[in-house]
């Protein structure tokens, strides 16, 4: 999925999910990571043009936002979308990086099953899917110190 998406979901993790102790916060990462790997089967579309990245990468900022003073949880959210969304950074670095030649990310392997749709029901998916997660970060919110 695009990055707005996996911090999207990421964000809702951070919100929903307790974070007591530091296995709570484990457990927060380890979902969050997971989470990009689950996204990356799902049937989507992307785009590497310039603006396409500008507004997705804007996007996510908006949405671990909105969450983040929504729900008072600053952290939680904040190392949810982290651990669910920064997988993605290593695209930008095998483009661009002579230190990496390219994506080591098991959803970013050539050979992981990834789908890409026509543009229409791929970007479709993605919003319904970024709408019902921030749906569920308020639903579901804990308070802040939870
Ligand atoms: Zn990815």
């Amino acid at each position: 999925m695009i990055v707005s998406a996996h911090a999207a979901a990421g964000a809702a993790l951070g919100s929903i999910m307790k974070t007591k102790s530091y296995k709570d916060w484990a457990l927060l990462v380890a979902a969050g990571v997971a989470s990009h790997v689950v996204l990356d089967f799902v049937p989507y579309w992307y785009s590497d043009h310039p603006v396409f990245i500008a507004v997705d990468t804007a996007l996510v900022f908006v949405i671990a936002g909105a969450i983040i003073y929504g729900t008072g949880r600053f952290y939680p959210v904040l190392v949810g979308a982290i651990a669910a969304a920064a997988q993605d950074i290593e695209h930008v670095l095998a483009e661009y990086s002579i230190f990496l030649e390219e994506a080591v990310f098991i959803s970013h392997r050539p050979w992981f099953p990834r789908t890409i749709l026509s543009p229409f029901w791929g970007l479709l998916i993605q919003a319904v899917f970024i709408v019902f997660v921030i749906w569920a970060a308020f639903r579901y919110k804990r308070p802040p110190k939870e």
